[in-house]
């Protein structure tokens, strides 16, 4: 980076921080909409106090950013639930019947996460009810239980699966797939963002797959875990056949990020229950759920079932359009939506590009200046057409958050403007 154009962005985080302030009273002061107010800011400032900085979250739902928000009614369901006992058994298994009833299926848990799931699912797939084999998970005697998957699905996530003591036999056509299943295998798992993730398309697809575990009588797992845009995701797995379907609770659900759900078959739910706490010491109980995230969880679908999918869709295409307006203020700036494919985060984010000719900085400039910058705000880098160029993400934005975005990035770039 050249000097002049580092004492450029040196200006521009002075200048802004002053700009937009980000203290509580400055937020208290600018709160428009109904939903910014049920943000309420607590007596005591946790961030300040440990001196970690909050974070604007103009990406996507990532883990390491803390997921999503949780929305003020299951913030809600969780301080209404805090202050009374369960009994731990009773609570999985009501808020499971009910869970199952809005997903339309047998049955169904909450489970700490989408990964936790996997390990559960896989879990209930080996042992059953068996309670011998439960306890001796991951070492079961004899040869490995085997899952199988293409080889194009194989992804970071699948560790879950091994975490069981389960082997992964990877095929690559519905031929090989039927060729691998044998007295050892247990369970396939689809890994539905496949797609997304590699580009590159299924060998077998998920009606041949359901298929060929139905003719064989292999349970069937899907990971779904972001794929939710679209609301219908949440029914469509179920209605296809697969046996289990996990989600995150923590992504655009919006439930606590450390809860997730798992639903299919009852007997296949009911094993991978006894796999997992309040019970003693099985492969799940390091993956506890406690009380409030379980009713936080359910919480958490229920508003996304209820909701006006259409509704909010539009509202992120506003808030879109609300941040391209500020920027073209900016010469040379230009700015597009763009939806992913799919299956997985299918969101709308805003594309943003510049001369830079006139623009005197770089897309990552502008995202290094967004993070470090007052208050931190977390954009994303893409690229079209070879060239790099700066994402902004909405979806995450709080209501009040879209001006100071679309401010700062005005700012950071009129700065490096000739
Ligand atoms: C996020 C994700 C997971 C992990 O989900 P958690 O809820 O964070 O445990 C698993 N699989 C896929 C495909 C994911 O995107």
């Amino acid at each position: 980076m050249k000097t002049e154009r580092r004492s450029a962005i040196k200006k521009i985080l002075a200048s802004t921080t002053v700009l937009v302030g980000f203290g509580p009273i400055a937020v208290a002061k600018n709160r428009k909409s109904e939903e910014e107010s049920k943000y309420s800011r607590p007596k005591v400032d946790y961030f300040e106090e440990l001196g970690v900085t909050p974070v604007i979250n103009a990406a996507a739902t990532m883990t390491f950013l803390s997921g999503s928000l949780m929305l003020p009614e299951v913030i809600e369901a969780i301080s209404a639930t805090a202050h009374d006992f369960a009994d731990m058994y009773e609570l999985q298994d009501k808020v499971g019947i009910k869970i199952a009833e809005m997903l339309h299926c047998e049955a169904a848990m909450v489970t700490s996460g989408a990964a936790a799931a996997l390990v559960l699912g896989t879990a209930a797939a080996i042992t059953g009810i068996d309670a011998d084999k439960r306890k001796q998970l991951p070492n079961l005697p004899g040869e490995r239980p085997e899952v199988i998957m293409q080889k194009s699905h194989r992804y970071v996530f699948d560790q879950a699966i091994t975490t069981t003591g389960a082997k992964i036999i990877e095929v690559e056509n519905p031929k090989e797939m039927e060729k691998a299943i044998n007295k050892n295998t247990v369970m396939a798992l689809f890994f539905n963002a496949a797609v997304s993730w590699y580009g590159i398309e299924d060998t077998i697809d998920h009606e041949a797959f359901v298929a060929i575990c139905k003719k064989h009588k292999v349970p069937s797992f899907i990971d779904a875990a972001a794929d939710v845009p679209p609301v219908e995701n949440l029914f469509k797995y179920q209605k296809m056949g697969f046996d289990l379907v996990t989600f995150s609770g923590g992504k655009m659900i919006r439930g606590p990020q450390s809860a997730g759900l798992l639903f299919g078959k009852k007997d296949l739910i009911e094993a991978a229950k006894l796999h997992s706490s309040p019970h003693e010491a099985p492969i799940g109980r390091p993956m506890k759920v406690n009380k409030e995230e379980m009713f936080g969880m359910y919480a958490a679908l229920k508003s996304y079932l209820e909701r006006d999918h259409k509704k909010e869709w539009q509202d992120w295409l506003d808030r879109a359009d609300e941040i391209l307006l500020v920027l073209k203020t900016v010469p040379s700036v230009k700015g597009e939506i763009n939806v992913p494919k799919g299956p997985a985060n299918v969101v709308p984010s805003l594309h943003v590009t510049w001369n830079q000719k006139q623009v005197k900085i770089t897309p990552k400039e502008v995202y290094e200046a967004l993070k470090t910058g007052s208050p931190s705000i977390v954009s994303s880098l893409g690229k079209k057409n070879g060239e790099a160029l700066l994402s902004i993400g909405v979806v995450l934005l709080r209501p009040q958050q879209v001006a100071i975005v679309a401010n700062r990035v005005k700012a950071i770039l009129n700065e490096a403007s000739v």
